[in-house]
């Protein structure tokens, strides 16, 4: 099973990600191999990021893929068209609010999404 991770700040800019060292979460993620890949993206929901999704997707073999940044609600809604465009399975995302954490609430928040996923399969 191909798992991947992105992390989404929204620019960098926003304060809701300015507790969290968003580096550390990546890198606790990857050190477990909890999943097969880390990517961080400034912006998913502008238009660079549905071509940066979109390439992404191209990858027929991604099985999960878990995006952590806003409510997944939200995220839901902003990639759906992306995802059917790219003829990925939406059941295939899932997402995490990651929004006024720290780095270890972060951590721990993408690590019960990651677990229930996989316990969902
Ligand atoms: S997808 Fe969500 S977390 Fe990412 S930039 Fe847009 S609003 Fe912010």
């Amino acid at each position: 099973m191909k798992k991947g991770l992105l992390l989404c700040v929204c620019q960098g800019t926003c304060p809701s990600f300015k507790g969290m060292d968003i580096f550390e979460v990546l890198n606790t993620i990857r050190r477990e191999k909890l999943v097969d890949f880390v990517s961080i993206h400034p912006q998913l929901c502008a238009d660079d990021g549905d071509g940066f999704l979109a390439t992404l997707m191209s990858n027929r073999d991604l099985d999960a893929l878990f995006i952590a940044g806003c409510d997944p609600r939200m995220q839901q809604k902003m990639f759906k068209d992306t995802f059917n465009e790219a003829g990925f399975d939406p059941q295939k995302h899932f997402a995490v609010d990651i929004r006024n954490m720290t780095t270890q609430q972060a951590i721990d928040a993408i690590k019960d999404l990651i677990k229930k996923s996989v316990s969902e399969k």
